[in-house]
């Protein structure tokens, strides 16, 4: 066994790229055998606590014997069809879904296939209603920086322009407007003065911008920083006022993981376009869904070229849709608020005592995430070896150790898992 597991690693090392990595200078990976509930298990036995719900995805943990049962009855009635001039009833149930849970107002569903995908969908539908509405010029669109929207061409422009990747591709990427980022945290003071670099921006450039797009209160993968619901309030204000759309990105937040069904409810405010992905599907399939109001709808339709301009192969694929279906129900028919709330207190308990450490910059929680920020990055390989040897899966990026566990987690697993976290993180912090 042992040397079959080597040779797996060394096909993979010889043949396969992971995500952000060097194949002259490979991470190590680990071989997963198979994984239940809020456990990996990988090929030479070990089992790890699952710590990342495999970036924000399985909320209801592996292999739900509820969910398998939905995708492996949908594969033998219906695994795909092409949605161009066919429907079927998984894509028109999840559209009545989430249609009913989102924030008001959002009425119309265009399917598509992940993260970054719907987010070119959107700006593209930010661009053709403009277009359609024959106003030339307001093709631009304004973020906020520390944002990530994924790694596809228009997504990529949207990063934060530091963190992101537009060094590289300068010159290629289009160069929209990047307001500060908020300040006014989640929890803490409001004070107007977070809302001024947008507002200028908006005052100075509505004519030439579209839209507006952000992650509501959570910035994930750009900082993992939650801020004030009332800068959510006031961007949805000033949109109105120039004229421009909102479009917001809850591809990670959405489906109660800031503890609210949908991040925008902290604010009470609706977008023009809502971004959906990563948990739509309790992580089984790779689906993703934008929203947008019948407004946004009608102008494009109505305008030229009179039809919105997308159709991917796999768009509304039915074994996705039937698993989000099946996912979104399992997530109503229970208590979610009181789960993410008892997760919440766990967490925040679990991981206070990082705080006292010295090289702890920041230790925050939000519903069901968890972060501890480093004032300096972590050296990788070594940190994800602990981890596992601690028996825990936390995969930190920079200065960021976060977690996002499924929301089945027990309290003893989270147990575990917090004290996993100030463990490796107070020997990181002493080499
Ligand atoms: N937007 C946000 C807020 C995300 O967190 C991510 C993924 N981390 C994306 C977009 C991109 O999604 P995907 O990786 O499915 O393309």
């Amino acid at each position: 066994m042992e040397k079959d597991i080597a040779e797996q690693l060394r096909l993979d090392r010889t043949h396969i790229w992971h995500p952000y990595t060097s194949i002259d200078n490979p991470q190590e990976v680990f071989l997963v055998e198979s994984a239940e509930g809020v456990r990996i298990r990988l090929q030479d036995g070990r089992e790890l606590i699952d710590g990342m719900a495999s970036w924000w995805s399985v909320i209801h943990g592996y292999n739900n014997p509820h969910l398998t049962k939905v995708v492996q009855d949908q594969a033998a009635k219906l695994a795909h069809v092409m949605f161009g001039g066919l429907t079927h009833r998984p894509a028109i149930q999840l559209a009545q879904l989430l249609i009913a849970n989102t924030p008001a107002g959002l009425e119309r569903v265009f399917f598509c296939d992940s993260g970054s995908v719907a987010v070119e969908v959107a700006m593209k539908m930010a661009i053709q209603y403009n277009y359609a509405k024959g106003i030339s010029g307001k093709n631009r669109f304004l973020t906020i920086k520390s944002g990530y929207h994924g790694d596809t061409f228009h997504a990529m422009s949207v990063c934060d322009p530091v963190n992101g990747m537009h060094q590289i591709y300068q010159g290629i990427l289009p160069e929209y407007f990047f307001a500060d980022t908020p300040r006014c945290r989640f929890g803490g003071e409001w004070d107007d003065a977070d809302i001024l670099s947008l507002e200028e921006l908006l005052a100075q450039n509505h004519s030439t911008i579209c839209a507006v797009i952000l992650e509501p209160i959570v910035q994930g993968a750009g900082g993992m920083r939650f801020y004030h619901p009332q800068y959510l309030r006031r961007v949805r204000e000033l949109c109105d006022v120039y004229q421009v759309l909102l479009i917001a990105d809850e591809i990670a937040t959405g489906f109660g993981r800031s503890g609210e069904l949908f991040a925008c409810n902290h604010a009470r405010i609706s977008p023009d376009i809502l971004c959906l992905g990563k948990a739509l599907t309790g992580g089984y399939m790779t689906l993703a869904a934008v929203l947008a109001t019948t407004e946004v709808g009608y102008v494009i339709s109505q305008g030229e070229p009179g039809v919105f301009m997308h159709g991917p192969t796999f768009m509304a694929n039915p074994l996705a849709c039937s698993v989000a279906v099946a996912s979104i129900e399992l997530l109503l028919a229970a208590d979610w608020r009181k789960n993410i709330g008892r997760i919440e207190t766990a967490l925040k308990k679990g991981l206070e005592p990082c705080r006292r450490l010295n090289g702890v910059k920041d230790v925050r929680v939000l519903g069901a995430i968890g972060v501890v920020e480093l004032e300096q990055p972590v050296k990788m390989a070594r940190i994800q070896q602990r981890f596992v040897d601690n028996g825990v899966w936390v995969r930190p990026f920079g200065r960021l150790v976060y977690v996002m566990p499924p929301y089945i987690i027990a309290n003893q697993e989270l147990h575990i898992l917090t004290e996993a976290i100030c463990r490796v993180v107070e020997d990181e912090l002493s080499v």
